[in-house]
């Protein structure tokens, strides 16, 4: 009998699965629209299965429209205009935004109530969780991309870093050294490790899952960056290893000689799509021996 096994690691992190509870609990609860601020998952597949399901996804032009309707804010969070426009429109908000976030977002505009000092956020420029914390801030906040761009901080005057939640560790630490070595004596530098670990850790969790296995199959859409650098780590250690976007790409000659299956994925591959392909592997083993 071949052992499937479903990595509990993989797939919607925490804040994201959460927000999604929010919606259907919303959508089920309520005959009023629910409407979403933003895709609330990059997924297709799942954003289509919330929409059957009556959530309506606008971006900030529509809200600017809407009166009296109800929002859901998703885990990445908003600035507080967003908040600000809603009170304004007589919008009921359903606050999805991730505990960790929010967190960050208070951390922020604390040090920023404070006074001096550059601050300084690591995180991708227009992403939206960026936007929420740089709100926080009067967008006063510096945003470096990467590596290249510490040299343009001011290492004359105080640096406070932080980092959005999702960005390289190794990145962040590399930028950490860097001003440490550069910084002004008479300067204060501080930096703040704001770095989620449910998806820092899923690069070595992958590994160890992939090396477990006789075969690997990676479910996740193929245009995923995160899926692609996590599917070349599962190939790195597990040559055996199939990417598929939906259970009918399985392969039965896949299933030839092996004595373990394990089904992973990205952090933007709902945990329903990673159960089908277990159903579909049955199904293939069924027709095998009938
Ligand atoms: S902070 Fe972590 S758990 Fe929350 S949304 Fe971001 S990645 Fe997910």
């Amino acid at each position: 009998m071949i052992k499937i096994e479903i990595d509990e690691g993989s797939g919607f992190c925490f804040g994201v699965t959460t927000a999604i509870k929010k919606a259907e609990e919303e959508l089920g609860s309520s005959d009023k629209t629910l409407y979403c601020l933003g895709d609330i998952v990059h997924n297709g597949m799942e954003c289509e299965r919330l929409k059957d399901l009556g959530l309506i996804t606008i971006n900030h032009a529509d809200l600017r429209e809407l009166h009296d309707v109800k929002v859901l804010l998703r885990a990445h969070g908003e600035p507080p205009e967003t908040y600000e426009l809603a009170r304004r429109n007589n919008i009921e908000i359903i606050d999805a935004t991730c505990p960790v976030v929010l967190q960050l977002q208070k951390r922020i505009k604390r040090q920023y109530e404070m006074g001096s000092g550059q601050i300084v956020i690591f995180g991708k420029k227009g992403h939206a969780e960026v936007l929420g914390l740089v709100g926080q801030t009067q967008s006063n906040a510096f945003v470096i991309e990467n590596f290249d761009e510490v040299t343009r901080l001011d290492f004359s005057r105080d640096i406070y870093l932080y980092s959005q939640t999702t960005k390289s560790l190794d990145e962040y630490h590399r930028i950490i050294e860097y001003i440490q070595q550069h910084i002004a004596p008479e300067a204060t530098f501080r930096s703040f490790d704001t770095i989620c670990r449910s998806v820092a850790n899923r690069m070595p969790n992958i590994s160890q899952f992939a090396a477990r296995h006789d075969l690997i199959l990676f479910v996740c859409g193929r245009k995923s960056s995160n899926g692609k650098v996590l599917f070349n780590e599962c190939l790195r250690v597990n040559p055996n290893s199939h990417l598929v976007e939906d259970p009918q790409e399985i392969l039965c000659e896949w299933l030839e000689g092996i004595d373990s299956i394990g089904i992973c994925g990205a952090t933007s591959t709902p945990r329903w799509l990673m159960e089908q392909c277990r159903d579909a592997i049955l199904q293939l083993l069924d027709q095998k021996t009938a």
